[in-house]
């Protein structure tokens, strides 16, 4: 494992993804080395873009960045973050995702955070001062400890990441699980997923679900590092298979009354009733 500090030139980027006006990322690289990462293929540090989970760089300047770059900037939906975990291991030395937090939510910006990590506990009080501001996400792939070692062999085990979320929502933040991704064949099983759903229920958190989409980086690493996995494209994006799966997973989401929504349409739900009103 290899940590590099180094001086970025930006803090905050545009987000290309449309729920949210802006993407911080403190680092690049993430130590959880998750088989399925989309990041890999969106990070522009080479090396640890090739060198998924065994390097990460540091935006050593990132505090001194975002405190100017935020004046007079346009307010808007931060996601922290985008192409990494902003709650991995380093972050317990460095405070860059919490620190920033801080400071936008401070500022007037919302923020969304995205993790597999309980460290995100750390910031509860934080977050929770700014409720209806913020939100965390905690993504959970599956309950099954064997498989969640497979596909992340090093991120927090599920039962910490339901352990954190419980937390987080008995403190006051709105929580979410991030569904995903559902693989085909993997962690599609309908009792598995019941399961997950019985955890929003018992957290009062909402469900996000995506199904895997197979980027060249993370075909590699899952040709690589998952049994069985075959890397076909057309083998995985299955209409017939997707529609089933929907329909599964809105039949959970009214057994337990979760507010559910898949990664496409979530941008939309937020627009119209969470964020609309306040910019
Ligand atoms: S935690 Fe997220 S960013 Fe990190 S390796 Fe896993 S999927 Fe990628």
């Amino acid at each position: 494992m290899r940590i590099v500090e180094y001086n970025a030139r930006t803090a905050l980027s545009r987000s290309g993804m449309a729920e949210l006006d802006y993407a911080l990322n403190p680092y690049s690289g993430c130590f959880h080395g998750c088989k399925y990462c989309y990041a890999v293929d969106f990070t522009r540090i080479a090396d640890a873009a090739n060198n998924w989970g065994d390097v990460v760089y540091v935006k050593a300047n990132l505090m001194d960045l975002l405190k100017s770059e935020i004046k007079g900037m346009k307010r808007g939906i931060v996601g922290l973050s985008t192409i990494t975990d902003p709650y991995q291991p380093v972050e317990a030395k460095y405070g860059l995702s919490g620190a920033s937090a801080d400071l936008l939510l401070r500022s007037g910006f919302r923020v969304t955070v995205q993790t597999k990590s309980p460290l995100v506990r750390r910031d509860a009080n934080i977050y929770a001062g700014h409720r209806n501001s913020c939100d965390i996400g905690i993504t959970i792939t599956t309950l099954n400890d064997i498989k969640a070692g497979i596909i992340e062999p090093h991120a927090p085990s599920p039962r910490a990441r339901g352990d954190a979320l419980k937390y987080l929502s008995d403190a006051g933040v709105k929580t979410w699980i991030f569904l995903g991704p559902i693989i085909r064949g993997f962690n599609d099983d309908p009792t598995e997923l019941d399961n997950i759903f019985s955890l929003a229920s018992y957290t009062g958190s909402r469900v996000i679900f995506d199904t895997y989409v197979p980027y060249r980086g993370a075909s590699d690493l899952m040709s690589s590092g998952v049994p069985d996995y075959v890397a076909d494209r057309s083998y995985h994006v299955d209409k017939e298979w997707r529609t089933a799966l929907v329909r599964s997973i809105e039949a959970m989401a009214d057994k337990y009354g979760v507010r559910c929504n898949s990664q496409q349409e979530e941008w939309l739900v937020e627009k119209k009733y969470d964020f609309g009103s306040l910019f």
